[in-house]
């Protein structure tokens, strides 16, 4: 393990999902880094389920990986099960997934910090040290100061985190991990806003106890879509899932001891994930439903610990196990570890700018759970993006600025910034306005010339990025050059309208009956072309009118949208809103038009007056460099 003991640029605290990734970020771009955590050997954990990606969060994914982030080559190099989510449905929603060797990824994190140049110090962080309202470093348990431009907090479920099994509840972040109080404490000190929040996990199962011939098997994609840009294939041996269902009996089970949850029985105040529901909240909320699937995923390869996909509680431990042995294949089953809910606080995240910084202390950056997000992709994102605001601060560089025209990560620090969270919350493909821009496949195309911009691309990513940038462009030049008349086309076997308009190679990719194979019969030049460039066109193709609209309106926006709010303004005291609005604007302030528009309840009224203030403030301030 790398030690430093002088003062640093930036200092990451947590060694999570968005620990790791801030200070990479940071690393990548030059600034001196280092990581403070409780224990390097946990750096990298999944804490719940052991896979990366799935609808939403493969795209948070992707765009963290075209910044040249390794969550996507981490999941890549630990994936034992690839699979892409709606598959069936159209491409701005196919979400790819990869179910991961937890020991795996966790090494692959750890190798990558290894080999970076930042430093690492297994501690706990007790206070910070601030300075004329100005972050200065960081104080530890034992009272060592530790000096620094930059602060990035990453506690995840750390901050006062209670684990609840049953009516037993004791303090720690995670499992095995103690909880942060002092911190907490510090953090109410200083006047941020906490709430409390709550998630759970399943039970740990022991696979050699499951009846394995009396469970389905799922496998995984014949053709694996890889989450990093920069895989080419899976480098561990594949495996199936099970899958088996809880029943009546189960439910009896559960229903009847539903008193006893820590969830129900009251003992747990914070707000959980509605769309990640306990077992007992399924039960009570779908009451007419008699079964519920059951994934039961290895959490590795030669480990025999499995994770039942779908069963999280917080009942006591004899309960979980009378419940399981309800459950087809699992009679006999044993449990490494049972089930359990954690309560922690969160920081109201609309105390924070777009590039993730306080508005209250310079320099001081809060990512991951810690602002009320769930989900490993979620933090990630939010830790890519505050190191590397952290680290161009550090250098005097202009901020990198992701919105909600760039993609999902700009989604997400929208929501988190503007609108806050009443629950934990995790990404969607709905949550975007513009999915039809923000899609998997161009993610690169989005942001990596961006990033290579800002230092954070290497040379490999952006030579790659390059070649594949030329090979589309001369394949997009060919397909559009390319013609045929509809009765041509009806000689070839494919089915055009006979309207005598002749139609491009690339208009006639947009029909998803139309094979490539096809097209290299009509025209032998296109047979030549690689099947994931003529797959990128399909996608433009499919997709070019609505595509063409929604850039239109993403000028639209940003012409007003991105019009910039004076920071110093005090709502509270503005004369022609109503208190309620004065009183959202100043708990939210705003820092664009785009961003007061989407606060619920803002009028019409309301919004005429704050573009006047934008347009008045326009000639003093000007907006900072969007990446
Ligand atoms: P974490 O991964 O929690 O990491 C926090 C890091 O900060 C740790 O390394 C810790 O050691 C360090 N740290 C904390 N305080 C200090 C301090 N004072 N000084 C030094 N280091 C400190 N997500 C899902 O998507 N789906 C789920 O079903 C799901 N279920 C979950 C169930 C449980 C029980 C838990 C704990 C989490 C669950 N999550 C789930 C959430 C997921 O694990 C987190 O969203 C994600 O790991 C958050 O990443 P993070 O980097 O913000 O924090």
């Amino acid at each position: 393990m790398k030690q430093g003991s002088e003062d640093f640029d930036v200092i990451v605290v947590g060694g999570g999902h968005a620990g790791a990734e801030a200070c990479l970020a940071a690393d990548r771009i030059g600034a001196k880094t280092l990581l403070i955590t409780h224990r390097f050997d946990r750096i990298g954990e999944m804490s719940c389920n052991p896979a990366i990606g799935g609808l939403g969060k493969g795209h948070l994914v992707r765009e963290i990986d075209a910044l040249d982030g390794v969550m996507g080559r981490a999941a890549d190099m630990a994936g034992t099960q690839f699979r892409l989510l709606n598959r069936s449905k159209g491409p701005a929603v196919q979400g790819p997934r990869a179910q991961c060797d937890r020991a795996v990824y966790r090494r692959c994190i750890q190798s990558m910090i290894g080999k970076s140049s930042a430093c690492v110090t297994e501690a706990e962080v007790a206070d910070l040290i601030i300075e004329k309202r100005s972050v200065r470093g960081v104080v530890l348990f034992d009272g060592t100061r530790l000096r620094s431009r930059s602060v990035v907090l990453t506690t995840g479920t750390f901050l006062r985190g209670v684990i609840h099994i049953g009516d037993r509840a004791h303090d720690g972040g995670r499992m095995g991990d103690s909880s942060a109080t002092k911190l907490a404490r510090r953090m109410e000190d200083i006047g941020f806003r906490l709430g409390r929040l709550k998630t759970g996990t399943p039970p740990r199962l022991d696979g050699r106890t499951i009846n394995w011939s009396n469970i389905d098997s799922q496998p995984g994609d014949v053709e694996p879509v890889m989450l990093s840009f920069m895989s080419d294939a899976p480098a561990l041996r594949q495996i199936d899932c099970g899958v088996t269902h809880t029943n009546a009996a189960t439910h009896e089970i559960i229903r009847e001891n539903l008193g006893k949850s820590a969830v129900y029985a009251g003992a747990i105040s914070g707000g959980g994930p509605r769309y990640c529901p306990s077992i007992e909240d399924k039960i009570v909320r779908f009451a007419n439903k008699t079964s519920h699937q059951i994934f039961l995923e290895r959490e590795g390869i030669g480990d025999d610990t499995v994770y039942p996909n779908g069963i999280s509680n917080s009942l006591p431990e004899t309960v979980q196990l009378d419940a399981l042995h309800t459950i087809r294949g699992l009679e006999e089953v044993a449990m490494i570890r049972p089930g359990y809910a954690i309560e922690y606080d969160y920081i109201d995240p609309r105390a924070l700018d777009r590039c993730l910084m306080t508005k209250a202390i310079d320099g001081l950056y809060f990512a991951g759970q810690i602002n009320g997000t769930t989900g490993y992709e979620e933090a990630a994102a939010q830790g890519l993006l505050a190191g590397l605001n952290a680290g161009l601060r550090s250098r005097e560089s202009d901020p990198l600025i992701l919105d909600r025209s760039d993609g999902y990560i700009g989604v997400l620090v929208d929501d988190l910034t503007n609108s806050g969270v009443t629950e934990p919350y995790r990404m969607f493909t709905s949550r975007t306005e513009y999915r039809i821009q923000h899609r998997i496949d161009n993610a690169d195309q989005r942001l990596t010339e961006r990033g290579r911009m800002i230092g954070c691309v290497g040379d490999a990513r952006y030579e790659k990025f390059q070649t594949k940038m030329t090979r589309l462009h001369n394949a997009r030049k060919r397909v559009n050059s390319l013609s045929i008349s509809p009765t041509k086309a009806r000689e070839f076997g494919i089915n055009v309208r006979l309207d005598g308009v002749r139609r491009t190679a690339a208009q006639l990719l947009a029909d998803r009956t139309v094979t490539f194979a096809k097209l290299g019969e009509v025209w032998p030049e296109i047979a030549s072309i690689d099947s994931d460039v003529l797959d990128q066109i399909r996608i433009e193709s499919l997709y070019s009118e609505l595509l063409n609209r929604q850039q239109t309106e993403i000028s639209r926006l940003k012409e007003s949208g991105a019009a910039i709010l004076p920071e110093d303004v005090d709502y509270l005291e503005m004369p022609g809103l109503s208190v309620e609005v004065r009183e959202k604007l100043a708990v939210a302030r705003p820092a664009t038009i785009g961003q007061a528009a989407r606060i619920e309840g803002l009028t019409p009224a309301a919004m005429t007056i704050l573009l006047g203030l934008a347009l008045k403030d326009s000639g003093r301030s000007s907006e900072p460099m969007a990446g």
